[in-house]
């Protein structure tokens, strides 16, 4: 059978893949996207993804140049202040509160929410007008081959194709990484996060909320108000079995105990959508390229969901990749670009999921005197102007 030849053969349609499509799609370049899991394009559909995305300031570059910021500038909600609520004391409402404001470091929002259905949905709608993105639904990476010269992919639909470039965005069990032999370090912390959203009287005004008791933070973060009601999307981190007890309560009941968790911040809350469960590790793949092959988001790292980091890194892994391409654009691929891809990024990424793995940890202590260490370590690092201000570029995606 004849090898079909493309420029950039991109394995995994999530979030990040669709993205890379978009955004080499119209860099002019010659795209094949494939995923066996056709993307579920409406929130109320079985499987969508009721997680949103904190897309930070540095991110809007990205969307821009992929053509899709213009899409889902209406649907985004402005983030103005992060808040860390630390509520570890003996009761579980706030003790200290902590707000951070975008106006210290920057003219803009911090960054803007969207649900990640809707992501979907404009992604793929982005690829459709563009005739050199061959988005396959349905269709998975079978095997990879590699050598010096191009990557030579068999799709699972018997298609058999030749790329310069190679993009596993495969998630964080990438076949193509393993089909290069490249490892991971994982980090387990028997956790996992319920994700969905909530209406609730109080308006949010714009605020990210992270509210640090234990088991890990209970994040609420704005969305548009929805018939009329103020909306945020949660993310709620504990320990594995607990999530499991939450995901099964009646509803009035999850209602009852989400409510307390939350301190009762924008008063009684009330679940608007399926709860979906979500396991969280941290990993890091030992290299961040091979030969013809670049690892992006999952597939190279994963975190908690704290901080809004997870996708945000990966949009700076399109980034470096899309500069580099640009620099040589006929000598994608090779391997002088993918090395200098892997030392751009992977100092980075061990940094931040070394950061990441400290707060959570933070965060998940449940001895009382650890979680008044914690409260005390929030207090006196927001204290410091300079540290406060520091932390938040850092926490925005600028290179530490
Ligand atoms: C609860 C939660 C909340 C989060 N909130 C945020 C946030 O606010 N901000 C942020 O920046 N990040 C956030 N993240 C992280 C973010 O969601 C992830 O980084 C992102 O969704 C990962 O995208 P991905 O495309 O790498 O992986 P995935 O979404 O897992 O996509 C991988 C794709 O690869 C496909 N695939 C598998 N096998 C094959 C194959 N053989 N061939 C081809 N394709 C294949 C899969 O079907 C899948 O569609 C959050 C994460 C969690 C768990």
């Amino acid at each position: 059978m004849t090898r079909i030849s493309t420029d950039i053969l991109i394995s995994g349609g999530g979030v990040a893949g669709l993205t890379a499509a978009a955004l080499f799609g119209t860099e002019g370049y010659s795209v094949i996207c494939v995923d066996p899991a056709p993307p579920v394009t409406e929130e109320t559909a079985e499987g969508a993804d009721l997680r949103s995305t904190a897309f930070l300031q540095p991110s809007l570059a990205v969307l821009k140049a992929a053509g899709l910021w213009d899409r889902l500038a209406p649907f985004a909600t402005d983030l103005q202040v992060m808040r860390i609520v630390d509520a570890g004391g003996k009761i579980p409402s706030p003790r200290i509160t902590r707000d951070f404001n975008a106006t210290d470091v920057s003219d803009l929002p911090f960054g803007w929410n969207l649900p990640n259905w809707l992501l979907r949905r404009e992604m793929v709608r982005r690829l459709e007008g563009l005739p050199n993105v061959d988005f396959r639904p349905g269709t998975a990476t079978a095997a990879v081959l590699t050598r010096d010269t191009e990557a030579l992919v068999d799709l699972s639909d018997g298609t058999k194709v030749s790329a310069q470039l190679l993009i596993g965005a495969d998630g964080r069990n990438s076949p193509v990484r393993e089909s290069l032999g490249i490892g991971v370090r994982t980090m387990r912390y028997g956790q996992k996060a319920l994700a969905f959203a909530v209406t609730h009287p109080e308006p949010h005004g714009n605020v990210s909320t992270e509210i640090h008791r234990s088991g890990g933070p209970f994040t609420l973060v704005p969305l548009p108000d929805r018939d009329g009601r103020p909306c945020s999307a949660i993310v709620w981190m504990e320990r594995g079995p607990e999530v499991l007890r939450l995901a099964a309560l009646p509803e009035a009941e999850f209602n009852a105990e989400m409510t307390a968790r939350s301190g009762a911040i924008y008063g009684p809350l009330r679940l608007e959508t399926r709860r979906t469960v979500w396991p969280i590790i941290s990993q890091v793949a030992h290299r961040m390229s091979g030969e013809r092959t670049a690892l992006i988001a999952e597939a190279a790292h994963v975190m908690p969901p704290i901080g809004a980091q997870g996708l945000n890194m990966s949009l700076a892994d399109l980034r470096v990749l899309l500069d580099l391409c640009r620099a040589a654009p006929n000598r994608i691929g090779e391997e002088p670009m993918l090395d200098l891809y892997h030392r751009r990024r992977h100092p980075e990424v061990l940094a931040r999921v070394t950061g990441i793995d400290i707060l959570n940890r933070a965060s998940m202590q449940s001895a009382q005197p650890l979680r008044d260490l914690r409260a005390a370590g929030v207090a006196s690092l927001y204290a410091l102007k300079p540290v406060r201000r520091t932390l938040m570029r850092l926490g925005m995606g600028a290179r530490g």
